[in-house]
């Protein structure tokens, strides 16, 4: 998968995209993510990228055409979304970025001050995605937690995407408590069920475990749940 950031501040990526997973994603070429420093298509002599609101107020906007440019400046996929990170837009959750990860390339596009001018949103933007109901200087943070989330569905990422698929969310609720050695620490044991080496006891204790904590945690979800349990039927 490619994916093409489009900010004015690449350096911000530099460090989470050096460990762990996503390091050795990039390594092999399994995700292949590039950085577009938007103040390098500023046409203005002071590489200026930002003016003050017209019909006033406080901060700086970012101005269309640097945006523009760079935009245009990028090779495009058959299959490609550009997407602005933007507290205005629908809240991403799991289902989104397994979504998200079938695209051959995903454009993301950060703002920062008061955000960019909204012309050269409505030119090329075909989502704006939030990542919660909280403002952040910028949209780097929020493109890095979209990078991060959605890489994990590209094969390869992860070592198996059996335990992706396992993993809180993936089916609407939230997983059950997990548990290694040692078998006893500092006097709490392990529950006992877990060291039965019974399946299907197991299975089923999981189960238990993963409803009673969407149930008390996020009722949201559970009531998600059953009325899509429902709908199936
Ligand atoms: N004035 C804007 C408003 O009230 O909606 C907020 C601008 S914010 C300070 C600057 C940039 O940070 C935004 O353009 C966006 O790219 C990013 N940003 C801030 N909070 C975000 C969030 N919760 N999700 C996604 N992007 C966010």
């Amino acid at each position: 998968m490619r994916i093409d950031v489009l900010t004015l501040f690449p350096e911000m990526f530099e460090s989470p995209l050096k460990e762990s997973l996503l390091k050795k994603a990039i390594e092999k070429s399994v995700i292949d993510i590039r950085f577009t420093n938007i103040r390098d298509f500023s046409t203005n002599k002071h590489h200026k990228v930002d003016d003050c609101p017209y019909g006033g107020g406080k901060g700086l906007v970012m101005s269309p055409e640097p945006v523009i440019l760079a935009f245009e400046s990028l090779e495009k996929k058959p299959k490609s979304k550009t997407i602005f990170l933007s507290p205005g837009g629908k809240v991403l959750n799991q289902e989104k970025l397994k979504v998200l990860s079938q695209f051959d390339q995903l454009i993301l596009l950060c703002g920062h001050y008061e955000g960019i001018d909204q012309r050269a949103i409505d030119m090329i933007v075909d989502e704006e995605i939030s990542i919660g109901d909280y403002i952040l200087t910028g949209g780097e943070l929020p493109a890095l937690v979209l990078i991060d989330g959605v890489s994990r569905y590209v094969e390869g990422v992860v070592g198996s995407m059996e335990s992706v698929l396992e993993d809180s969310l993936s089916d609407g609720l939230l997983k059950y408590p997990q548990y290694t050695i040692p078998r006893n620490f500092r006097n709490i044991e392990v529950p006992e069920v877990l060291l039965s080496g019974h399946h299907k006891n197991i299975q089923e204790w999981r189960k238990e475990q993963s409803f009673k904590r969407t149930k008390i945690n996020r009722p949201d979800l559970w009531r998600k749940y059953l009325k899509n349990k429902k709908e199936v039927k």
